[in-house]
């Protein structure tokens, strides 16, 4: 009976993670702008030690670009950039499923920031993407490359073309089906609400073209 009363609870726990992580979906620009954000930070702390680099403000932002033809969301940023070794060890454990450190039952305290406190972090881009493409150019490095993955059957990385030091990610939104809606994260006034929503605080600027239609 023990078992059994074991199961109904991991159930009721998988039920309110998935739908909490459905209502949250939105998240999943909230984790890749902070990712922005992050390398930006990088590259700046690295020209407060590194006389050769000089950081000037105004070459440093994030921009997002909503393409409803193509259905492609590309968030750009100009922080450090990622090396082929950066792209295997930061985004490759990914493909490793149960990869993740799930928290404890008890860790999980509402259900409230389940995303957060699960720490999918990159990640989450999944939620709203078939398929997720990353390009990026280190500060460290005078090639590009590029870092592809549709989930759950891994990832291929090869040679790209980038001049910029900084990374381009770019999601290829998921198709609409009878239940379910991702057309929003097409939408340029969707995501300007989901940015002022979460991603109010970042010291960077966040760009985006608004575009006519
Ligand atoms: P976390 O941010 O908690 O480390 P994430 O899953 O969000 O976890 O990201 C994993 C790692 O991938 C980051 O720590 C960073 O090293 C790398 N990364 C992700 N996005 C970027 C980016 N835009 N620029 C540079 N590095 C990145
Ligand atoms: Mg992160």
């Amino acid at each position: 009976m023990g078992k059994r009363k074991f199961k109904a609870e991991s159930k009721k726990l998988l039920d309110m993670v998935i739908n909490s992580i459905y209502s949250q979906r939105e998240v999943f620009l909230r984790e890749l702008i902070s990712n922005a954000s992050d390398a930006i930070d990088k590259i700046y702390y690295k020209a407060l030690t590194d006389d050769a680099l000089t950081f000037n403000k105004e070459s440093y932002y994030i921009k997002i670009d909503a393409n409803k033809d193509n259905r492609t969301l590309k968030i750009t940023d100009t922080g450090i950039g990622m090396t082929k070794e950066d792209l295997e060890n930061n985004l490759g454990v990914i493909a490793k499923s149960g990869s993740h450190t799930f928290k404890s039952e008890n860790e999980i305290k509402d259900g409230h920031d389940i995303i957060g406190q699960f720490g999918v972090g990159f990640y989450a881009a999944f939620m709203v993407a078939d398929k997720v493409t990353v390009i990026s150019k280190s500060i460290d490095s005078d090639e590009a490359f590029k870092w592809e993955s549709k989930g759950s059957d891994g990832y291929s990385i090869t040679s790209a073309e980038k001049d910029e030091v900084g990374t381009e990610i770019i999601l290829e939104i998921k198709q609409n089906e009878e239940d379910e809606n991702y057309d929003e994260f097409l939408d340029q006034y969707r995501l300007k609400q989901i940015i002022k929503k979460y991603s109010d605080f970042i010291r960077y600027p966040i760009k985006m073209d608004i575009t006519e239609s």
